[in-house]
Order: structure tokens, then sequence, then C-alpha cells
């Protein structure tokens, strides 16, 4: 390929990422990927100046301010940082800043993972907030930096105009607490803790952006000319006076090679910070000297980003050993020889699910590359075949939950695979929290904290154990008291008498939802009658599919599923649900139907039977209930007679479909 060819297609690459990162924030590679890809254009750029582009993504700053918000332009553009990706290049960046603004010294920074912001304030007061956008132009979120704790409303003995940025991120711990709130509603993750920040600082509902508990760490006074500052030391100082956070490390170094013993201290550390870094930033010191250095359209040239290189490292696959999830999923991870990756070490990896394992083909006893990027999750990239010890198999998931016994269910639509048990302790709060929820079996005051309160205590290991509870035993529970504790057992109480299409609903099978729920138990009218019919009279009821019948069967024949219906029958809990007038009729009855009939069509009778929860089938064995007879019925009938099954005229069939619906049918 050409040098153009490859510009135009690295830029066009470039595009399509930068828009996903900034404008969606929804990145579809790495960062060391996409700097990789960053490099490589700036190379053949600059040794093919005649294809200089003002427009090219090694000119341009960040994403566009999006139509969603209000634009801000900014009175000093928000600059970008020149990356520099090894000591070698570093070097250069000591040599070119002391070449034109003499010896100088250096502050080193931790480079704070999230999206920048600038916030101005007037008389102290904090009037506007506003994100990077494109450097010139960019998004007002004021109300939700107002959300930001951290951020100083007001300030106290403040300059008439001031100007601050900083960077907005996501602490892992609320990344992590967060995640595992999504994952217990069942909806979809957050990537990773910048991309967490940038989404929930860029929503329309500042209360969103509240409850995601965002932090900021500002890092420069952009009018600083306008104060009696000479310094970076100094303006930090003074930010940290006026209550702003600061990074945590600004000390000052005097030599180059102090400054690196800096950065690789700080890439150390990395794996001990509450919040996540990409580098370090070497900013020159003094005002003056930043003067003269100057800026180009995209960076100042008085700073440097080091960007940590992604570690990799052989090591040990010693075990595989699976996780089960609070939603049932089985997650299956890596147990290694620990190794010192990016700052930590490293001693897990998640191998994510079965297709992931299959298609590394990762045995332990492998001896597999493992790498680490920044402050992501260590991944696996390859197994070293030469190292593979020959009695090394291929590793197959386990058929039953590690932890319940129950068996897995492996979900032909899904990549992951499923506990299936109706007790199991991995998924007890979650089941709980379905449970007693409104659209299930609607227990007021039985929300996530006291579910949460309730198994700490011991007092609940299934949803069975709810019926047992005595005011007594809940009563010293925290934020419960007396009266808030008759009234859980009220309500708990209450619910025993919900119909039965909630309870379907609340057992979490898989497939089986609300309304799923009302269908079997108005067609079967009890969960005697669901849990006694055949996967076939299943299949058979309209808007019930196989997967939903064959989820059913599976449960109902589990030991836990059994023990909790078992209990909640003793406790009293309804299993009767309204059945439709019309409903059931010919449940469980298996009917075939022969020659021609005179007032329905064959499709029309087919449709009348299901319709009242019987199967049309079309060959007559030991299992068929009755044949309905037409003219002109030929060697179905015979075998009827063979078999002494019993044979209707089309009038009896008729007659019997729309009798009282108590009569039974013909045996
Ligand atoms: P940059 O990350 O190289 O540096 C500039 C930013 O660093 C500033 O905007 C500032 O907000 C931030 N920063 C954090 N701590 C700082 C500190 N102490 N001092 C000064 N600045 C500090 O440049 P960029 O233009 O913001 O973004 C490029 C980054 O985004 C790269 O890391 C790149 O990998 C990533 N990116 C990734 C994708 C992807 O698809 N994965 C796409 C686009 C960009």
């Amino acid at each position: 390929m050409d040098a153009l060819n490859r510009i135009t297609a690295l830029r066009e690459q470039l595009r399509h990422h930068t828009q996903k990162y900034y404008n969606e924030d929804a990145p579809e590679i790495e960062d060391f990927e996409y700097d990789a890809l960053q490099r490589e254009l700036r190379a053949l750029e600059a040794a093919h100046p005649e294809y200089a582009d003002p427009d090219s993504p090694t000119m341009r700053i960040g994403g566009n301010a999006s139509e969603k918000f209000s634009k801000v332009r900014h009175p000093y553009p928000l600059e970008s940082l020149q990356d520099v990706f090894s000591f070698e290049e570093l070097t250069e960046f000591f040599d070119r800043t002391e070449a034109a603004a003499g010896t100088a010294e250096y502050v080193v920074e931790l480079k704070i993972d999230g999206l920048s912001v600038a916030l101005e304030y007037e008389n102290g007061v904090f009037v506007r907030g506003a994100t990077r956008g494109d450097g010139q132009v960019g998004e007002d979120v004021t109300d939700n930096l107002r959300t930001v704790a951290g951020i100083p409303q007001q300030l106290e003995n403040a300059p008439p105009h001031l100007i601050i940025r900083g960077e907005i991120y996501m602490k892992k711990q609320v990344f992590d607490e967060l995640n595992a709130a999504l994952e217990l509603a069942e909806k979809p993750l957050l990537a990773n803790p910048r991309n967490a920040a940038a989404g929930s600082l860029r929503q329309k509902d500042s209360r969103v952006t509240a409850a995601r508990r965002l932090s900021i760490f500002c890092f420069n006074i952009q009018n600083s000319e306008e104060l009696p500052l000479h310094s970076h030391v100094e303006a930090l100082d003074y930010l940290k006076s006026l209550g702003f956070p600061v990074s945590p490390s600004y000390s000052l170094f005097h030599t180059p090679e102090a400054v690196r013993a800096e950065i690789l201290r700080m890439g150390e550390s990395r794996g001990t910070l509450g919040f996540d870094i990409d580098g370090a930033v070497v900013k020159v010191n003094r005002f003056d000297q930043r003067q003269l250095l100057g800026s180009t359209a995209k960076f100042p040239r008085w700073a440097a980003a080091y960007k940590y290189p992604p570690e990799e490292k052989e090591t040990l696959l010693k075990d595989i050993v699976i996780t089960v999830g609070r939603t049932g999923v089985l997650t299956p991870n890596a147990v290694l020889a620990p190794v010192r990756l990016a700052g930590t070490t490293v001693s897990r990896a998640t191998l994510h699910n079965r297709d992931f394992i299959r298609n590394l083909d990762v045995r332990v006893g492998d001896t597999v590359l493992v790498r680490k990027a920044g402050e992501i999750i260590p991944e696996i990239l390859r197994v070293n075949l030469d190292k593979r010890p020959p009695d090394a198999t291929p590793y197959e998931m386990p058929r039953v939950c590690p932890v319940c016994g129950a068996p897995v269910l492996d979900d032909a639509d899904e990549a992951a695979m499923r506990c299936t048990g109706a007790e199991c302790p991995a998924q007890l709060l979650r089941n709980l929290m379905h449970f007693a929820s409104r659209d299930a079996m609607d227990i007021d005051g039985c929300g996530q904290a006291v579910l949460q309160g309730l198994i700490d205590a011991g007092l609940v290991r299934s949803a069975a154990d709810l019926y047992t509870l005595e005011a007594g035993q809940v009563e010293p529970l925290e934020r419960m008291g007396k009266r808030s504790a008759k009234n859980l057992i009220d309500s708990i109480a209450a619910s025993k008498a919900r119909d039965l299409s909630r309870l379907l609903f609340a057992f979490g099978i898989r497939h089986v939802g609300q309304k799923a729920g009302k269908i079997l138990s108005s067609h079967f009218g009890s969960l005697d009658a669901v849990l006694e019919a055949s996967e076939e009279a299943l299949t058979d009821i309209r808007d019930i599919g196989g997967a939903t019948a064959q989820s059913i069967v599976q449960w109902r024949a589990q030991e836990q599923s059994q023990h909790l219906i078992q209990r909640l029958r003793k406790a009293g809990v309804n299993f009767t649900g309204e059945k439709s007038a019309e409903g059931g009729r010919f449940a469980g009855k298996t009917i075939v139907l022969t020659g021609t009939l005179q007032t329905l069509s064959r499709k029309e009778a087919a449709d009348l039977i299901e319709r009242l929860g019987g199967k049309a089938s079309g060959s007559v064995s030991k299992k068929t209930s009755f044949v309905v007879a037409g003219e002109a019925a030929g060697s179905k009938l015979k075998k009827a007679g063979e078999l002494g099954i019993p044979v209707l005229t089309e009038t009896e069939f008729l007659q019997m479909a729309h009798s009282d619906p108590l009569q039974e049918p013909p045996q």
C-alpha cells in the first residue's frame, strides 16, 4: 500500500474511533491500540508533508460538542498533550524544551483517566462548567457538574474571575458498585471507569449524574496570567487553598533523571490508587519558560504525557475456577502463578465464557501470555503451545453449579451458561428481590437493603424462609424497629394470597416472564396442573414456546425447586389462579383428527383444540386421548379401533368443546 492510501485509511479509522470514544463514550479498541494508529499516522505525515491536512485526526483535539447540550466557547482553548511512549522520546522532549527555554525544573503528575472539563467562577461563584469538546467549543454541563462532590460552588477570597481545568473521573470502587447494581438489574454493564465517567457527565438529567458519584482532580488555572502566580506548583498550591481537589502528588524535579525515576515510581504505584491513570504528565514548572515554549495547534510544548506501555508476561495457568454471578451466570477464571504487571501482582484473569476458552484452547497447566494495559483487567492473549504439558486436556465447563449443585442451563441463544438452582446461594439476593418485586409477589417494604439484611443475619436462605419470619427476628435488624418489622411481616403474609400468575413469574424460571405466568395460570388454573403437564402439553399452549416449556420442565424436575414448592405450600401460599372460562378444556389431551369434517376445516379444528389446551396430533398411538372422525376416515380410525381409543363424531367433539368445562372429556 502506498503512503497516501495508508494515510487515508488511518485517518478514516481514527475518525471512526474518535467518534466512538469522545462522542458516544463507547470505544471499540483499547487506548494503546488507538495510540499506535495515531503514532503511525503521525510518522507518515511527518515523512510526507505533501499530504498534510489540517483536518487530520493528528491535528484535532477530542470530539465534537453534542447537540444535546448548549455550546460553550472556551475563552482559553482546552489543549491536548503530546504523548511520549518511551524514555527515548521523553529525552527528546527534554532536549527540545531545554534548547528553547534553558534548564528547566519539572512537575510530574498522575495522568488521571477521565474527561477534561473547564470550570468558571465569577466573584467566587461557580457559574459555568463545560466539557472539552474539540478544544475550542465544549458542551455546557453546568448542572451536571454541580452534582460532583469536590467542585466548590462558592469560593472564599477568590479573584473576580477564575477558570479552572480539571479531570472528571470515577473511582474504581464506585465503578464496581454501580456495575454490581447493574448486573443485579440485568442491565448492560459499564465498560470501564473512564467511559462511565464520560457517559455519566454527559447526561440530560443531572439526577442520573448525581447517582454516578463522580469525582474531580483540578490541574490547571487557565487564566493564571491574571493572578500573581509564577509557577505550576504555586498554582496548584493556590487551587488547594481555595478548596479544589488537586492531583495527590505534584513534586518538583530538577533533572530529567529524577523525572524518569518519578515516572517509574508512579507506574509501580498504579495498582494501589483508587482510580485509573493512563500515564504520567511532565510539565515545565515556571510560567516564563512556558511562555517561551508556546503551543502547537493541538498541545502545549511545555508538557508531555508519558504513556505506560501495556505489559505482557508469560505465566503458568494453574487452575480454572468458576464463579457464579448474582444472576447465575457461570464465569470461568484463570488462576495464574503470580506475575507483576503494570504495577500490580496479577494472579487471576477472566476467561469470560466457554467460547473464549474454546477459541484460545487454553488448558490447565498451560503457559499463557498475560497482558495488562493501563488499568484494564488482565487478559490472556494466547497459549505457548511449546510449553504445553503432554497430559493437558481441553477444559470442560461444569454441568452443575459449583455453588449449589443444580444443573447448568446451556442456553443456545447466549454465550453464557447459567445455574438453574431455585435456591442457589450465589443468586439468593437477586432471586429474593425478584420474588418480592412489585410485578411478582409484591411484598411491600421488602427491597434490596432489607433482603440483604435478612440474608446477612442468616434468617433467609430461600424465598420460602420469608414466610416463616417472625417480627421478633426482624426487629433487631438495621433500620428496622418494631413498626417496620410488623409491617414487613404483614406484607409478607398478604403476599400469600397473590394470584398464581404472579407466583409463576416470581419463581424466576428462565423465559417465564409476566406474560407467560398469566398464560400458564389461566390455562392450568393451579400450580399442580402446571407441574404435572407434559412438555408437549406446555409447548402446545399458544404463546408458550418450546424453550419456555423446556425450561419449566427442567426447573420443576429439580430438587431445589421441589423443596421450594413444598415449603411454600406448607406456608399456605396460594397455588391457584383464575382459569379462563374455556381454558384447559382439552388440557393434557392429545387429539387426532381424521377424515373430512362437515363444519370445521382441519385447521380450524386443530386451532380449537389448541385454544382449549389440547394438542392436535397427526398419528394415533397409545397416548392419543381420542380421535375425531369425519367422512371417509381411513387408517387412523382403524388404528384407534385396534388400540381401543375413543372415537368422536364432529358433533360430539363440538359439544365437548363447548360443554361445561368441569365435565371431563373422554379419557
Ligand atoms: P491525552 O489523553 O493524551 O491527554 C490530554 C488529557 O489528559 C487532557 O485533556 C486532560 O484532561 C487529561 N489529564 C489528566 N490528568 C492530567 C494532568 N495531571 N495534567 C494535564 N492533563 C491531564 O489526550 P486526549 O486528546 O484527551 O485523548 C487521547 C486519549 O484518548 C489517548 O489515551 C487515547 O488512547 C484515548 N482515545 C482512545 C480511543 C479509543 O478508541 N480507545 C479513541 C480516542 C482517544
